[in-house]
């Protein structure tokens, strides 16, 4: 059995994949051809954004949102400390200080109240300029953004959506890439709607946004492609990965409801014995892993290795704990929900084919 079986999706959109990717073999337009634009449009429409800017993977995507908030030397970007290492890494690639905050325990999504605190800490200290929040839609379930743009109202600061995890998740009927000023993915091959390599998106309704990020993508062109009139990146999404996400997110609404039943499955069976992935009312998780938190986790992972069935421990490290940001200089102790998630978590099989009786 397969963690996330790709095989299964493949063999089932075979027909249809092969088909587009000879389309693009047939015209040659390897970079930014005629699907680029089309999944961008497809995307935005399926989102409820006005527009979709398509790059080569989601820690780009991350990074060309902090370019356009200009995030730099001196700033403050506010990030959880359970996620993911691109979301804080962006931040500290860019010259900035990432301030970690601790995971509410239901959701395991960014706290709200100790967002509030370390935002007031920040302040008080007085060193350094708290500029944006990225909040992390963690296992697919979209962070809680109604009072989390409360408090990045409140302080003036930007808020970034990061929903590598999070595409297909909503809020009242309201899409994952859809919050905060910025909201980005990820394509790659194990998230949600996933690709056959790396692959990236930023949302915005911001105009002024997306003629910036247009431009960062490709060298900081300007209207002319040899006038170059900022310091940008390299960041395109092939045109084959757009052909194959075309395909793919056609079949994504199917994908999500089989997900959703399977982690009704899950729940049914398995709430009993564990603490088992909380959802809040008016939320839908695309459940790009089912978490469960168990104080004996290594016992429960190995009855199930010998069942047959993989689990994975996403994640065992918290970013305050990574040797990377050791330069910051947090203890032991200073995330106690994060630190105990980290060290009870563990992950399920889950995917769009999943025909699991557990
Ligand atoms: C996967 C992931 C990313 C980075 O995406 P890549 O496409 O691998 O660069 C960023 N944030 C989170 C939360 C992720 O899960």
């Amino acid at each position: 059995m397969q963690f996330i079986d790709l095989a299964a999706q493949y063999q089932y959109l075979k027909t249809k994949i092969d088909k587009r990717i000879q389309t693009v073999l047939d015209h040659g337009h390897y970079i930014m051809g005629p699907e680029v634009q089309e999944l961008e449009e497809e995307l935005a429409k399926y989102v409820g954004v006005k527009h979709v800017i398509t790059c080569a993977n989601g820690t780009d995507a991350l990074t060309l949102a902090m370019m356009v908030l200009n995030i730099k030397e001196g700033d403050v970007v506010f990030c959880p400390t359970f996620t993911f290492f691109a979301t804080a890494e962006v931040i500290a690639f860019e010259g900035a200080t990432p301030v970690f905050v601790d995971s509410d325990e239901a959701t395991f999504n960014i706290c709200p109240i100790d967002l509030e605190k370390r935002i007031q800490a920040t302040i008080a200290e007085g060193k350094l300029t708290p500029k944006a929040i990225i909040a992390v839609d963690l296992f697919g379930l979209p962070a809680n953004y109604p009072e989390i743009k409360k408090i990045a109202d409140k302080y003036g600061l930007k808020l970034v959506e990061d929903a590598a995890q999070g595409f297909g998740g909503s809020i009242n009927g309201q899409k994952a890439g859809s919050f905060g000023d910025i909201a980005t993915t990820s394509f790659f091959p194990a998230k949600p709607l996933g690709c056959y390599g790396d692959g990236g998106a930023v949302f915005t309704n911001n105009d002024e946004y997306a003629e910036l990020l247009k431009s960062y993508r490709v060298h900081g062109k300007g209207t002319d492609k040899y006038d170059n009139v900022r310091i940008g990146v390299n960041s395109r999404l092939d045109t084959i990965q757009a052909a194959i996400l075309l395909e793919k997110l056609a079949e994504f609404p199917t994908e999500l409801i089989n997900r959703n039943k399977a982690a009704a499955n899950y729940e049914q069976t398995l709430a009993l014995k564990y603490k088992t992935p909380q959802v809040p009312e008016g939320y839908v998780s695309s459940w790009a892993q089912y978490t469960l938190v168990d104080e004996y986790r290594d016992i429960a992972m190995a009855k199930y290795k010998a069942q047959g069935i993989p689990t994975v421990i996403y994640y065992a490290t918290c970013m305050h704990q990574q040797s990377a940001f050791k330069y910051l200089g947090y203890q032991l102790g200073d995330y106690p929900v994060a630190e105990r998630l980290a060290k009870q978590v563990f992950s399920l099989p889950m995917h769009g084919y999943l025909d699991l009786e557990i």
